[in-house]
């Protein structure tokens, strides 16, 4: 028996997790958070929601009650993508339902989720393993691998359970990167063996599978950014950029220019602390010797009044992209931090706008208010981390999935990667599935 449970990220984009059950066992693949029922609620209301009854309530995790006690049950393995919140996030509220089953991921993915559990004061009894990119792990009889793929964060893999009927493959979340800047190129070589031995069926990223395109690299980032950075006239303010925390890669493009203007670099917010060290942990920051970093209260303020009166010997790296409330950014346009802009300010958000309605408010009120101050602002200065259709054409191409299933969203976002499938020769609701939240698909019937 082979049933595919797709339990969440299929009717929205998060809190993504799906179940594969095969007669006595069964794997889940990913256990992410929903993160905008969180983003609303107001500051007092965030502390208390932090555990399962909480989040459950207001859909912020996976609702893995579809899943009937006897799945519950078999589950082996948790088995983790990435280390974005979404597909990580929601590990400590739901991993006790699963008591013994191991949670395994590659060794930046399970640093992450230690300082998850850290900071909301989770214990677990389950077994953390990590697990080499391009390299397998053997539970009961299956063999599973993780197979080394370009995101927009460290490590992401491919998942792969063998199955006596073929491969499945979790491909959630991806690009094709060869000039990743930071960490291997895809295991392509790894891709077209599966081929050969063959793939039965494939969970796939099709957030952007509407945007007729091959998504560009990050090394397109990394010239964007050159642009922004070494060639407008930047000498007489202070630099400040925000990016995603967990993209270390993009990071690393910040610090090399800002070197080479001769500035110095600070690193401000607990999120960039927080994925900084863990990659550090795992010997993954090249640049760790040339940036400060601060996080506490006290530091920050000290630190923002000595660079507002030497503006033009840093850069700044910040969190709040999004407009978060709260966040460095938020904090240091309303002029809540002691430091004032100036009009020979730049700002550069190394990022888009996550669409969602709060976060589009958020950005707007942001833009506003540094427009008020009179900065310049360099906005989406960014490629994605999520594969266009021509990526996951190459990707059908390469591995000739016998089932494909989309992933990462409501039907708006999977139905085009349906019609792509459609277009190359598969049958909608026989050899390519539309499904959502709760579904079950039957692949041996
Ligand atoms: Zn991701």
């Amino acid at each position: 028996m082979i049933k595919i449970h797709t339990v969440g990220g299929f009717s929205e984009v998060g809190r993504n997790m799906t179940c594969l059950e095969l007669n006595d066992d069964a794997f889940i693949f990913d256990c992410g958070l929903f993160l905008p029922p969180i983003v609303e609620l107001e500051d007092n209301e965030k502390n208390s929601i932090y555990n399962e009854k909480g989040l459950r309530g207001i859909d912020a995790i996976p609702n893995d009650l579809v899943l009937d006690d006897k799945v519950r049950k078999k589950v082996r393995a948790i088995l983790i993508s990435h280390a974005h919140l979404d597909h990580v996030g929601a590990v400590p509220y739901l991993a006790q339902r699963y008591g013994e089953a191991v949670i395994a991921g590659t060794p930046y993915t399970i640093e992450i989720l230690k300082t998850l559990m850290k900071d909301n004061n989770v214990k677990m009894r389950n077994e953390l393993k990590t697990i080499t990119p391009n390299s397998s792990l053997k539970i009961k009889d299956y063999n599973i691998e993780f197979i080394n793929i370009t995101h927009s964060t460290l490590q992401a893999s491919l998942i792969v359970v063998h199955t006596k009927k073929g491969a499945i493959v979790y491909a959630n979340d991806f690009k094709f990167d060869n000039s990743p800047i930071l960490g291997r190129k895809p295991n392509y070589e790894r891709l077209e063996e599966l081929k050969k031995e063959g793939v039965l069926a494939l969970v796939i990223d099709s957030l952007y599978s509407g945007s007729e395109r091959k998504t560009p690299s990050e090394k397109i980032a990394r010239d964007l950014l050159e642009e922004v950075m070494l060639t407008t006239n930047n000498k007489e303010g202070c630099i400040i950029v925000s990016t995603f925390s967990s993209h270390i890669a993009r990071l690393k493009s910040i610090v090399d220019f800002a070197k080479q203007l001769d500035r110095k670099i600070l690193f401000l917010g607990r999120s960039l602390y927080k994925y900084v060290v863990a990659a550090d942990n795992c010997q993954l920051v090249p640049f760790m010797k040339d940036i400060e970093l601060v996080t506490y209260s006290n530091q920050v303020k000290k630190k923002l009044s000595q660079i507002e009166k030497e503006r033009r010997k840093w850069v700044i790296v910040c969190t709040g992209h999004q407009g978060e409330p709260g966040s460095v950014l938020d904090r240091m346009a309303r002029e809540q931090l002691p430091f004032k802009f100036l009009k020979k300010d730049h700002i550069i958000f190394a990022s888009s706008v996550i669409p969602s309605p709060i976060n589009v408010a958020n950005r707007d009120r942001l833009e506003k208010k540094f427009k008020e101050h009179g900065c310049r602002i360099f906005t989406d200065v960014h490629t994605s981390g999520h594969c266009g259709r021509e990526d996951l054409r190459d990707m059908i191409y390469l591995l000739e999935p016998k089932h494909i299933i989309p992933a990462h969203g409501d039907l708006s976002k999977l139905t085009p990667m349906a019609e792509l499938s459609t277009e190359m020769g598969y049958i909608l609701g026989t050899s390519v599935h539309l499904m959502q939240n709760g579904s079950t698909l039957e692949l041996d019937k």
